[in-house]
C-alpha cells in the first residue's frame, strides 16, 4: 500500500473549515461580549435614571411639606396664638393633612416643647416634645430654614415618620417654638415598591449626615440608624453629588451597581442598587443558548469538513494511482518498443530496426550526397558448428560474435544488427570503402581473438567472412537493395576465396 502525502487541496479545505469554525466561535464570543457591555450600560442608565426620579420625588415630597410650614408660620405671625386663631388653625391643619397624602401630621410647639396646635382631630395638650432632636436643633440654631430630622416613631400614631421642621421666631428674634410636618414612611414605601429592582435590588433614602431614613427592602431596625461605615456612604455619597459605584455587599456578598444622587433642596440622598447577577441573568441565559447553538453548528461544520477533506484525499489518491499506472504503462510501452527493435539473442538491433535505419540513412545520404557503407558478416561453417557442438552452443557462439561485432560501432550514426540466422550487418554512414574495409578487418580479427573453438575450421576457431559495400556518392534513384547487393556480393567473394577474410 502506497502512502500519499495529503494533497494541498485537502490541506486547503481543512484550513478553510478550521478558519470558518474559529471565525464562527470568535464572532459569537465577540457578540456575546458586546451584549454584556450593552446590558451593563443599560443597567447603569437605569440606576442613574431611578436615582434621579427618587431624588426628585423626595425633593417634591419634602418641599410640599415645607411649603405648608412656611404658610403656617405666616399664619401664626399674622393671627397670633389666641384661642380663636388656634381654633381656626386647627381646622385648617386638619384639611391640609387630608389633602397631602404624604403628610402624617402638622404640629406647632411653643418654646417649651408643649403642643400648641396640630392637625389631629382632637387637640391633645398634654404631650411635650422638647426632647426631640428637631426641637433641640431649632432652639439652639437661629437659622430659619427647614430642618430634616432623623426618622422617629410618631408619639401620636406610632408610625415611622420623617420630620420637616422650622423655627418659630418671636418678634424680637428669640426662640418662639417649632412648626413640624411629619411625613409618612408608607408614602415612600408605596413609591419605592413601584420600581422593579429584582430580588436583590435595594433603594435607600438617607440624610447627608449618614442616617438611614428609609430603605427597601424594609428592615425596621435599620431606620434611623447610622450608615457611616457603609461603603456607598463613606466612599461615595458623602463625597460626591451623584455617581455610580459597583460595591460588593459585606452582608450578603452580592455585587451591586449603585446609582446615588443628592436631593437638590434638602440634605438627603437616595441610592438605587441592582444586583449584577440579576442584571446579567437574561444575558447569561442567552449566552448559554448561543453557545450551544454555535457548538452544534461548529460540530456539524467540522464533521462535514472532515468528510469533505476525506473525499478530496480519496480523489487525490485515486488520481495519484492513475498517474502511476499511466507511468508504468508508458514504461512498459517503451520496453516493448525497445524489444520490438532488438534481437532477443544478441541484444543487437534486429532486422526490423536495421531495415528502418538503413532506409533512413539512405535517404539522408541522398540529401547530403555523402557516402554510405555497409558491412555484411557471416559466420564460417556455422552449420557444422551446430552439428559439432549443438544448437545451444551455437546460440552462445552467436551471442559472443554479436558482442564482438558491436565493437564495430564507432560513431553515433553507426548501427550493428543481426541480419538473420548467423548473419550480421553494420551500417556506417558517411564512411568510404577504405574506412569500411578497415573496420571489417578489425572485426574479423576481433572475432578470431575470441578464440571460440570450432574443430571443423582450419585454424580450429570460429571465424567470420565479411563483405564491404560502399556507395561513395549516394544519388537519387539508388536503393537500399543496391547497397545490400554490393555487400552481399563482396561477402560471397570472401566465402569463395576461402573464408575468414574481408571481401570488397
Ligand atoms: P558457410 O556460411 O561458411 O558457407 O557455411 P555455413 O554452415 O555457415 O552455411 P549456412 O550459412 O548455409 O548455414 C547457416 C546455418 O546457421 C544454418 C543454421 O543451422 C545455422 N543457424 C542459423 N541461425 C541460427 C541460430 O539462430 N542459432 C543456431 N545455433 N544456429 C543457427
Ligand atoms: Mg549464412
Ligand atoms: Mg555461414
Amino acid at each position: 500500500m502506497v502512502h500519499y502525502k495529503r494533497s494541498s487541496t485537502a490541506l486547503l479545505a481543512a484550513a478553510f473549515v478550521l478558519l470558518a469554525c474559529v471565525a464562527i466561535i470568535g464572532l459569537d464570543i465577540w457578540r456575546t461580549w458586546q451584549a454584556r457591555v450593552i446590558q451593563e450600560r443599560e443597567a447603569t442608565v437605569s440606576v442613574t435614571n431611578m436615582a434621579r426620579a427618587l431624588a426628585q420625588h423626595a425633593d417634591d415630597t419634602l418641599k410640599e411639606a415645607d411649603t405648608v410650614l412656611v404658610g403656617l408660620l405666616e399664619r401664626l405671625r399674622i393671627d397670633g396664638t389666641g384661642p380663636e386663631a388656634l381654633e381656626r388653625l386647627h381646622r385648617l391643619l386638619a384639611v391640609q393633612v387630608k389633602e397631602l397624602p404624604q403628610l402624617n401630621g402638622i404640629f406647632v410647639y411653643d418654646n417649651q416643647g408643649r403642643w400648641v396646635v396640630n392637625s389631629q382631630p382632637r387637640l391633645d395638650n398634654t404631650q411635650n416634645n422638647a426632647d426631640r432632636e428637631y426641637f433641640i436643633y431649632h432652639r439652639d440654631h437661629p437659622d430659619d430654614g427647614p430642618y430634616i430630622g432623623s426618622p422617629v416613631r410618631s408619639r401620636s400614631t406610632g408610625k415611622w415618620i420623617a420630620t420637616v421642621s422650622r423655627r418659630v421666631n418671636n418678634a424680637d428674634g428669640s426662640f418662639g417654638g417649632v412648626v413640624l410636618a411629619t411625613v409618612d414612611m408608607a408614602y415612600f414605601q408605596r413609591f419605592y415598591d413601584s420600581f422593579d429592582i429584582g430580588k436583590s435590588g435595594a433603594i435607600l433614602l438617607a440624610l447627608n449626615r449618614g442616617t438611614i431614613v428609609f430603605r427597601r427592602p424594609l428592615r425596621e431596625d435599620s431606620i434611623g440608624k447610622s450608615m457611616a461605615d457603609a461603603a456607598i456612604y463613606r466612599d461615595h455619597a458623602a463625597r460626591h453629588a451623584s455617581g455610580l459605584a459597583v460595591i460588593k455587599s459585606s452582608q450578603d456578598g452580592v455585587e451591586r451597581i449603585n446609582g446615588y444622587r443628592h436631593l437638590d433642596a434638602f440634605p438627603l440622598f437616595v441610592s438605587v442598587a441592582l444586583s449584577r447577577d440579576e442584571i446579567f441573568a437574561e444575558w447569561r441565559a442567552d449566552a448559554y443558548m448561543h453557545m450551544i447553538g454555535v457548538l452544534l453548528l461548529v460540530t456539524g461544520f467540522a464533521l462535514m469538513g472532515q468528510r469533505m477533506v476525506a473525499q478530496i484525499d480519496k480523489r487525490s489518491i485515486a488520481e495519484n494511482e492513475a498517474n502511476e499506472a499511466r507511468a508504468q504503462v508508458e514504461k512498459l510501452n517503451q520496453t516493448l518498443e525497445r524489444l520490438a527493435l532488438q534481437d532477443g539473442l544478441t541484444g543487437l538491433a534486429n532486422r526490423r530496426q536495421f531495415d528502418g535505419a538503413l532506409a533512413r540513412e539512405m535517404s539522408r545520404a541522398v540529401r547530403s550526397g555523402e557516402s554510405l557503407a555497409l558491412i555484411m558478416i557471416d559466420v564460417d561453417r556455422f552449420k557444422l558448428y551446430n552439428d559439432l557442438y549443438g544448437h545451444l552452443s551455437g546460440d552462445e557462439c552467436l551471442r559472443k560474435v554479436g558482442k564482438t561485432i558491436l565493437s564495430g560501432e564507432r560513431r553515433p550514426g553507426d548501427l550493428a544488427a543481426r541480419y538473420g540466422g548467423e548473419e550480421f550487418a553494420i551500417i556506417l554512414p558517411d564512411c568510404d570503402a577504405a574506412g569500411a574495409t578497415a573496420i571489417a578487418e578489425q572485426i574479423r580479427l576481433a572475432v578470431r581473438a575470441q578464440q571460440i573453438e570450432h574443430a571443423a575450421n582450419p585454424d580450429g576457431i570460429v571465424t567470420v567472412s565479411l563483405g564491404v559495400g560502399c556507395l561513395p556518392e549516394v544519388k537519387q534513384g539508388m536503393s537500399v537493395r543496391d547497397l545490400i547487393g554490393v555487400a552481399d556480393q563482396a561477402l560471397y567473394r570472401a566465402k569463395g576465396d576461402g573464408r575468414d577474410r574481408v571481401g570488397v
